[in-house]
């Protein structure tokens, strides 16, 4: 059972010692980093949640590398508190129970420094310590931080949020150069994309299940289109950021392909990446996106899983994914490194419910953007080209042969004609492009304007109670079948609801969903209430209804459960 962590490389005592403490098989952040860390003195950021097993993520491969034999202090384990100090070191101890004596010691505030200067003076292996105190220590000269080869900021969004930025800043930069660096984090804010930047040499990024706040870089856009012009939005896109980078996402094999070879057509730097493609095939495809000589690279999600690099500018969801996770996932391959992306979804009115469900999911807010008109296009473009010819590098030595003869050929135009020209050389194939370019959104409205409209529409007045006297219909994914009444589910819509005032109106209860009403004038308040919200373990999800239900038969199908 054992065979995983056999498999990363890990020594058959310290495999022994793990059994003990009851590992049986590495969890998903531990799998990845454990045979990075055994094989590679690549430098390290792991985003995994706490509780993920990160301390053996890289405790057991810090162990392994230890020298035994000299008595130098070789790994330095930051960590935000006291308590965390005690327990990775109790932890290491653990470990490295059949091996040759490793000695750890945990240093903080708040304890006798004395003691801990004692306890080095015999010489530690591993040092685990608050960043104040550690710093203490260097500056008294007890920690020796030149010796160190593995230097560890595990929480280091905690550390952050409890003020040791500086201290963090002064002993990364003290410490020697030739280390191996691993920074552990739950979420990755641009403060620990800066850390990183400014400390660690072309880190690997390992990200284990969730990232939960990778978003706080990325902006989350959405294009409302008829399904039949996605490809149209998607050129706009590209069209309207011309140094995009970044990962197309689409279902399908086929249909990968499909819209590869329409952008290579059109005249766009793409190509496809899926699984119908030899390894020859794919290694080259992603060699040429990963050296940036690719711009867009259209891709499956299995494809993508290998692809690794930190400068997207863009993510564009061709095609919503059905499972939220797997959202994130793609939008998590922008906005890294410190850089801000942008994650683009093209959807069509039917999609808009599973809109609402990964926001819902994964805390994040969509934002609705107008698909770019011709004219947009043209004037981005425009400005691209302008900065392009001041930012061109001029050659001087090997265009002067040339120049005598483009002087007498374009020394006759003049500075207003030969500047026209220049930028109508490339910039003529959009205007003609765009000339008569249709509007390709299906719905120019914002949310809220029509979430107004749906209620003036269908809502029917005048009941006793609403303060303006409308209610808001809300569908919400529970029902009888989940052996709920309706007193029962005015109990679990109160529940969410810590506004007392609210009043709840009229319940339809039904096999797999329900309907109520709220005052509308509180809609969005229920919204956010149940944003996040879960009902037995799956989201609990709660949208305002677009149209009365009953009125249209076929409304209907678009709020059937999904099995
Ligand atoms: P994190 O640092 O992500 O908060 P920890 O390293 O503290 O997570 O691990 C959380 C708990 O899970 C600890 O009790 C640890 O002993 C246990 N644990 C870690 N890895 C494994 C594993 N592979 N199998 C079983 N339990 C594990
Ligand atoms: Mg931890």
């Amino acid at each position: 059972m054992m065979k995983e962590f056999r498999e990363a490389g890990l020594l058959e005592e310290i495999i022994d010692s793990i059994s003990e403490m009851g590992f049986v098989k590495p969890t998903p952040i531990q799998d990845k980093t454990i045979s990075h860390l055994l094989s590679s003195d690549r430098d390290l950021i792991g985003l995994a949640q706490t509780g993920t097993g990160k301390t053996a993520a890289f405790g057991l491969p810090i162990i392994q590398r230890i020298d035994p034999k000299s008595r130098n202090t070789q790994a330095l384990i930051l960590c935000p508190t006291r308590e965390l100090c005690m327990q990775i070191t109790k932890d290491f101890n653990s470990y490295s129970k059949y091996l040759p004596k490793i000695s750890v010691a945990a240093v903080y505030g708040g304890a006798s420094i004395d003691t801990q200067i004692r306890s080095l003076k015999k010489g530690v292996h591993i040092v685990v310590g608050t960043p104040g105190r550690v710093l203490d220590l260097i500056h008294r000269h007890c920690l020796m931080i030149d010796t160190i080869s593995f230097l560890v900021l595990d929480e280091a969004d905690e550390m952050l949020n409890m003020g040791f930025k500086e201290d963090l800043d002064t002993i990364l930069s003290s410490a020697k150069s030739e280390r191996q660096t691993m920074l552990f984090s739950a979420t990755m804010p641009r403060e620990i994309a800066q850390i990183a930047k400014n400390y660690m040499r072309d880190p690997e990024e390992i990200s284990a299940g969730q990232k939960n706040a990778g978003a706080e870089n990325v902006e989350h856009h959405y294009y409302l289109v008829h399904a039949r012009d996605r490809y149209l939005a998607l050129k706009r896109i590209a069209d309207v950021n011309p140094d995009i980078y970044g990962i197309i996402f689409c279902r399908t094999r086929e249909e990968t392909q499909e819209v590869a070879d329409k952008l290579i057509a059109d005249g766009y730097n793409a190509d496809a990446l899926h699984g119908n493609l030899s390894q020859a095939q794919r290694d080259q495809v992603m060699n040429r996106f990963r050296t940036g000589h690719l711009q867009l690279l259209v891709a499956t999600d299995v494809a993508a899983r290998g692809i690794d690099v930190n400068k997207l500018s863009h993510i564009i969801n061709y095609n919503l994914p059905d499972d939220p996770d797997i959202y994130l996932h793609r939008s998590g391959r922008t906005g890294r490194a410190g850089r801000s992306g942008v994650s683009i979804s093209v959807v069509h009115m039917k999609e808009k419910s599973k809109l609402r469900m990964i926001e819902q999911r994964s805390k994040i807010r969509f934002e609705q953007k107008k698909v770019p008109g011709g004219i947009n296009i043209c004037e981005m473009q425009l400005f691209n080209l302008v900065d392009k010819v001041v930012n061109a590098e001029i050659n001087k030595s090997q265009i002067e042969r040339f120049l005598p003869y483009i002087y007498e050929k374009l020394g006759e135009l003049d500075r207003d004609t030969l500047i026209q020209k220049f930028i109508s050389l490339e910039f003529n194939r959009f205007l003609e492009y765009y000339k008569d370019a249709p509007d390709l959104n299906q719905n120019v409205q914002t949310f809220k304007s029509s979430d107004r409209d749906r209620v003036r529409d269908n809502y029917i007045p005048a009941r006793s109670g609403g303060k303006q006297g409308i209610f808001s219909r809300y569908f919400i994914n529970a029902g009888s079948r989940d052996g709920l009444d309706k007193p029962a589910i005015i109990k679990l819509i109160a529940s969410h609801l810590r506004n007392r005032d609210i009043e709840i109106g009229k319940v339809d209860l039904m096999k797999n969903f329900s309907f109520f009403e709220i005052d509308s004038s509180y809609d969005r308040e229920t919204l956010n209430a149940f944003s996040g919200a879960e009902f037995k373990g799956r989201p609990l999800i709660v949208e305002l209804t677009e149209k009365k239900p009953f009125d249209k038969p076929q409304d209907k199908k678009k709020f059937k459960r999904k099995k």
